[in-house]
């Protein structure tokens, strides 16, 4: 039988399979509590007792991600953490540090199923899910490693958090939990490329984190070319998806848009876009994409970029353009980890 990694597991569920083994429930959030401190031994658990540790070392294990790679931009001070998984696979996070704290974006994923076309992650296909023990050991790891606690988390890093539904949920209730890293659903947030059902899913959940849609393009054919996901959900069936979200959540959604030189970024796809937005409660984010040695994609030149936000705002759209952040460490999402795989070939 193979083992039950504690760090994947809720306060619930934890509870549950301590008191099936014979133990009382308040061990289970003692459990609970040690394993989010980032207690990686079982035997470290000080307040439980030698014969239960021996029980519990039976039937469960810790996940332990460790740091293979870290690079630290002299610009900004923006960390980028390679961490090496148990089975030898690897995966990136990112800290930046702003005005109101420490953002950590991580992966839900080993590499991405979705294709996009502007993004290094996808370039070798999914490798496979991330348990939810994984996800969060990202966050126990950077916190350990800065000294210093992380107050926002962006589900931005490799991989579509919704295509791993499953663990991205029970990932989201853990890091909430207060006897866990008490991160509050609204400095969380999850970005999608846009799975129709899973974010009404998400939406009927009803947990008020917030809700980023990478759309990239203002209609179908230009989005086509750009994400595959767009052959299966037309952008009409996404803002269906977006309106029912906002109707369950009433949080407003951020609508990601990488701007890239010559394919979505002209004045006209301006326009389109703010017809395409209008009267919804929403923040568009542009992002000057970035050059992947893989894609053949540049970035749109900067008085484009102004002169595509001025449009938007124009039209009573929030906009802001992402700023970039270590922009000397290779920050473009996927590239340290495509450029640490080919090395070691
Ligand atoms: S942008 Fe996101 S969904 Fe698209 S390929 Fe990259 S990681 Fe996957």
């Amino acid at each position: 039988m193979s083992k039950i990694d504690l760090l994947s597991l809720t306060l619930e569920d934890t509870q549950m399979l301590i008191e099936e083994m014979g133990e009382k429930k308040f061990r289970g959030k003692q459990i609970f509590q040690w394993v989010n401190k980032g207690v990686k031994d079982i035997d470290d658990m000080s307040n439980i007792g030698k014969s239960s540790r021996e029980k519990l070392k039976e039937k469960f294990y810790i996940t332990d991600i460790k740091i293979e790679e870290k690079l630290t931009s002299k610009i900004d001070g923006t960390v980028k953490y390679l961490f090496l998984l148990e089975d030898h696979n690897i995966i990136e996070g990112v800290v930046m540090e702003y005005n109101h704290g420490l953002t950590a974006c991580i992966s839900t994923q080993v590499g991405c199923a979705m294709g996009c076309s502007f993004c290094a992650s996808t370039v070798g296909g999914l490798i496979r899910n991330l348990r939810a023990g994984e996800i969060l050991d990202q966050i126990v790891v950077m916190q350990e490693d800065l000294g210093k606690r992380i107050s926002n988390i962006v589900l931005m890093g490799s991989g579509e958090p919704l295509h791993n539904y499953q663990e991205v949920i029970d990932f989201l209730k853990i890091v909430n939990n207060e006897h866990g890293l008490n991160i509050g659903n609204r400095h969380i947030t999850l970005s999608t490329c846009g799975l129709v059902p899973e974010i009404k899913k998400l939406a009927d959940l009803q947990i008020p984190i917030n809700l980023a849609i990478s759309l990239h393009a203002p209609n179908d054919a230009i989005r086509r070319e750009m994400m595959p996901i767009a052959q299966k959900y037309s952008i009409s069936e996404m803002k269906d998806a977006c309106l029912y979200y906002l109707e369950k959540n009433n949080r407003r959604i951020t609508f990601e848009y990488a701007l890239v030189d010559g394919v979505n970024d002209s004045k006209d796809n301006a326009y389109e876009l703010s017809g395409l937005l209008k009267g919804l409660l929403c923040h568009v984010n542009l992002i000057p994409v970035n050059t992947i040695e893989e894609r053949d994609y540049k970035q749109s030149k900067k008085e484009e970029i102004k002169k595509f936000q001025a449009i938007l705002k124009s039209r009573g759209i929030e906009t802001t353009i992402r700023r970039e952040m270590g922009s000397d460490i290779n920050a473009a999402c996927g590239q340290l980890r495509n450029t640490y795989i080919k090395n070691k070939k």
